[in-house]
């Protein structure tokens, strides 16, 4: 309920910024001090000292090391339900890869994240409304890899491309859509996806630093009594690592990522900046990743930016860009 009246009240963007726990690799070597400090009395704000210099953001939520992935959720919660109403949703996790993306999203099978806590709650819900409504939820899992779509639930390698359809919404010819029922179904479709995305990688940590992760669920709801139709969806994107690749190092395979990288953050950016001072021109078309998702990003679309951080003073510089990046599209 908090965050639908905090939507109401403030428009339709929120920035939230998750702040990871201290693990053992931030451990190794120098610079593994914490960096990164909640405000004791106000849960909107952090704080990143830097040289002895305190640098202070305010977000719409800030989550501290502590919390819980279902304290997380409980913030996400009615967002993530509007879709059932017809809106059409964003989630999307921002940061330097190491930073707790996947986390946030996928989770651990002992701790699942949004993206399975999204789809439970929405299978509630169903359950609840049966009544007077009936729903179909169908899934795509896709990434987007150099500005190139691929299918994570078709065995078939083909270019698939936006198209905008003659209704005005964007679409994707030839995209592997599945029906769920249950969360049982969705694990299932979830785990071809990510067995497809493993594939072809030598190295799925950095082919994920690298690519966005999307999951896209489409909601139609029937009204029994008078056949009444809302169509909304759901979209939970894991964002490819946002720390920046040294151009100088970079050979050419390495250059054209980076470079597609840059361009993809920095369009979700300008897009979200554009919407949020209210812009004549949105640009969604500077990416595949805006322009996929140009129909479910302004007009009475809902959007959640996770910024997450590390906690660390090795990753202070990474950070501070992040939450310049937070400060930016709030
Ligand atoms: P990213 O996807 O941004 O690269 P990950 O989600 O893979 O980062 O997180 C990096 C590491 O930190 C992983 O080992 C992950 O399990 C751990 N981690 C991240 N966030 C949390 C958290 N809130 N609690 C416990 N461990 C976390
Ligand atoms: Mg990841």
């Amino acid at each position: 309920r908090y965050l639908n009246e905090l939507i109401e009240l403030k428009g339709n963007i929120r920035v939230f910024c998750r702040i990871r726990p201290k693990i053992a690799e931030d451990m190794n070597g120098p610079n593994a001090e914490t960096v990164v400090l909640c405000d004791q009395s106000d849960d909107a704000i952090v704080h990143v000292s830097n040289k002895g210099r305190l640098n202070t953001f305010e977000l719409d939520r800030v989550f501290q090391p502590e919390a819980t992935q279902k304290e997380v959720f409980s913030e996400v919660h009615s967002l993530v339900l509007s879709c059932l109403d017809g809106y059409n949703v964003c989630i999307f996790a921002y940061g330097q890869t190491g930073s707790g993306k996947t986390y946030t999203m996928e989770g651990t099978a002992r701790d699942p994240g949004i993206n399975q806590r999204a789809l439970q709650e929405l299978f509630l819900q169903i359950e609840e409304r049966s009544a007077d409504w009936s729903y179909t939820i169908s899934v795509s899992v896709l990434e987007i890899y150099n500005e190139t779509i691929r299918d994570l639930l078709s065995a078939q390698e083909s270019v698939l491309e936006v198209k905008m359809s003659p209704e005005g919404g964007l679409h994707v010819p030839g995209l592997a859509s599945f029906i769920v029922h249950n969360v049982d179904d969705v694990n299932e479709v979830f785990s071809v996806g990510q067995e497809n995305r493993a594939t072809e990688a030598t190295n799925m940590n950095e082919h994920s630093s690298r690519s966005h992760a999307l999951m896209c669920v489409s909601v139609v709801g029937t009204n029994k009594t008078t056949g009444a139709k809302s169509l909304g969806k759901l979209n939970l994107v894991d964002l490819a690592g946002s720390e920046r690749v040294s151009k100088s190092g970079a050979d050419g395979a390495r250059l054209k990522e980076a470079q597609s990288i840059n361009k993809s953050l920095s369009s979700i950016g300008d897009v979200i900046h554009a919407l949020r001072s209210k812009q004549p021109h949105v640009p969604y078309r500077n990416s595949k990743l805006t322009y996929l998702l140009q129909d479910s990003l302004g007009g009475d679309s809902k959007t959640l930016m996770i910024v997450q951080v590390a906690p660390v003073e090795k990753n202070v510089s990474e950070t501070l860009t992040s939450l310049n990046f937070a400060k930016r599209v709030r």
